[in-house]
Formats: C-alpha cells, sequence, structure tokens
C-alpha cells in the first residue's frame, strides 16, 4: 500500500435494527466521506478531518449523537465525546455535557485549550460557555428525539447509538472521535464508554479506534485500548485484534462494533449486533456505505 494512503472510515453507531430503513444515514454518510476525503486530499490534518467528520454526523441529527441523541429518565441531554490525536498521543474528552452542540468540538477545546483530558457536568458547560462554544437555547427545539421512544427502545435494555470517525492522513498520522447520545433510557449522571480514552476511542501511531455499542461492556473490556495493545504487544494484525475484542463483548453478553485503522491504511469495520451504520473510503479510491 501506498505510503501516502488515505483512510476514513466513520460509523452512525451499531445501534441498527433489522426491518428499518436507513438509506439517509446511508447518504449521508457517503456525503461525510466525500467530504473528509477532500480535506484529506487538500492536506488536512487527520485530527481535524476526525472531528469535523464527527461534527457533521452529530448536527445531522439521524444518529444518536449530538442533535439526535436521546434524553435521560429526566428527560435531559447528557453527551460524551472524546477525540484522540495518534501522532502526538494529546486527547480530549467530555462526560454528561449539557446544553451544547457539539460535544466532539468542546472535547476538542478541553485538549486544546486546559492542561486537562476531560470535564464532566457542570464544570464542562461552564468552560464551553468561556470558549464561546455554540450554545443549545431551548433542548426541546433542538433536539430531534423529543421523547424517551419507550416503546422501540424499552428502559434497561441499552439501546444505543453513537457516531465516530478514524483517519489516518497523507502523512501516516491516526486520529480518532467519537460522540454519543448515551444509552436510550439512561440514568441521569450515567456515563459510557464514549469518552473514557482506551474504552470507547484510542488512536496511538500504530491505529486509530472507535467504538459502538453498549458502553457497559465496552469499558468492562477497556476495548479501544486492549485493541491497540493487541497489535503493539501481542503483534496480532488489525482484524485479528479487533475481532479478538468484539469477542470478549459478546462472551460478555454485549454487542456493538467498532472502526479502526492502522498506520499502512488498513481499515477494519466489524460488529456483533444486528448492524452498524458505516462508510468507508477504500484503498481504492471507492466509498462504501452501508447498515448491515
Ligand atoms: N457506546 C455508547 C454508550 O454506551 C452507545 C453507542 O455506541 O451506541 O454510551
Amino acid at each position: 500500500m501506498a505510503n501516502n494512503c488515505l483512510s476514513l472510515v466513520v460509523h452512525g453507531g451499531a445501534g441498527a435494527k433489522r426491518g428499518r430503513d436507513y438509506s439517509r444515514e446511508i447518504a449521508h454518510m457517503r456525503e461525510v466521506v466525500e467530504t473528509g476525503r477532500d480535506r484529506l486530499r487538500a492536506g488536512a490534518l487527520a485530527l481535524d478531518v476526525a472531528e469535523e467528520a464527527t461534527a457533521a454526523l452529530e448536527a445531522s441529527g439521524l444518529y444518536v449523537a449530538g442533535r439526535g441523541s436521546s434524553p435521560n429518565t429526566d428527560g435531559r441531554y447528557e453527551l460524551d465525546a472524546c477525540l484522540m490525536d495518534g501522532h502526538t498521543g494529546r486527547a480530549g474528552s467530555v462526560a454528561a455535557l449539557q446544553g451544547f452542540e457539539s460535544p466532539v468540538g468542546v472535547a476538542r477545546a478541553i485538549m486544546d485549550w486546559t492542561p486537562h483530558v476531560m470535564l464532566a457536568g457542570e464544570g464542562a458547560a461552564r468552560f464551553a460557555a468561556a470558549q464561546g462554544l455554540a450554545a443549545i437555547a431551548e433542548d426541546a427545539a433542538w433536539f430531534t428525539h423529543a421523547g424517551l421512544d419507550e416503546s422501540n427502545h424499552p428502559p434497561g435494555t441499552l439501546a444505543h447509538g453513537t457516531v465516530g470517525c478514524v483517519v489516518r492522513d497523507a502523512e501516516g498520522r491516526l486520529a480518532a472521535a467519537t460522540s454519543t447520545g448515551g444509552v436510550f433510557g439512561k440514568l441521569p449522571g450515567r456515563v459510557g464508554d464514549t469518552p473514557l480514552i482506551g474504552s470507547g476511542g484510542w488512536a496511538d501511531r500504530g491505529v486509530a479506534i472507535s467504538c459502538t455499542g453498549q458502553g457497559e461492556y465496552f469499558m468492562r473490556v477497556v476495548a479501544a485500548a486492549q485493541l491497540a495493545h493487541r497489535m503493539r504487544f501481542g503483534g496480532q494484525g488489525l482484524a485479528e485484534a479487533a475481532d479478538a475484542v468484539l469477542a470478549e463483548i459478546r462472551a460478555l453478553g454485549g454487542e456493538g462494533g467498532l472502526i479502526a485503522v492502522d498506520a499502512a491504511g488498513n481499515i477494519a469495520m466489524p460488529f456483533v449486533s444486528a448492524g452498524m451504520k458505516r462508510a468507508a473510503l477504500l484503498p481504492s479510491g471507492d466509498i462504501v456505505s452501508e447498515a448491515f
């Protein structure tokens, strides 16, 4: 594979259900990949493209992240996100954020403008406000999921959705970003795997990963870092490591999937769930976009 190979994968969550029509999401994810590909061709950094693609997925309202997030049992929207730059090892993360349009943008600002990696809750919101990041005036008018939707997502079932992106840029830098509204009907204060560096996302110089699924399981196997460490210390290849991590999730009784890209530009997007909305720029230059 050529050294300057560009790789870009996005996901719209592993909560896809058989029998539903995801044609809007499939078309949208393709557009997001096309935009990211053009940015990479113009020399953009992997980290910037991962953040931009994730922000576009958040803003669409089509996925359970950003504008499409579902509320907790108090009817409040508490959002999680993280991003990581594999080239520098820097990371930013936000948990249980209320009142701001782009959690991944807040995570990026935490990485860029504080000495910290992660802020949560009220402190995160105060920081985002001080940075002048776009605030939500009124939840009910902005979010596309107005209620808990208990008919489709019974409480306690950990029904879920998330968005994320992994990128290899022309210089071989890797980055990952992930953003979520969490699981449907979650308790107030519940935080999943998504903002936990190493559980829901990870990037180093060998691989970048964004996970999606029942976060309670991904946290317990430290899914993203485990995958990276299987490659780095265990000598496994990308596909083998990804499948092994998902096998652990499944053995615990969980479901989900992940997207990943390695230093050579190889991609993996396996899932152990009914489906996973995803789109990828292939080494051939073609783009695939699918849900099952
Ligand atoms: N992992 C996310 C969470 O548990 C949900 C998802 O990926 O669908 O918050």
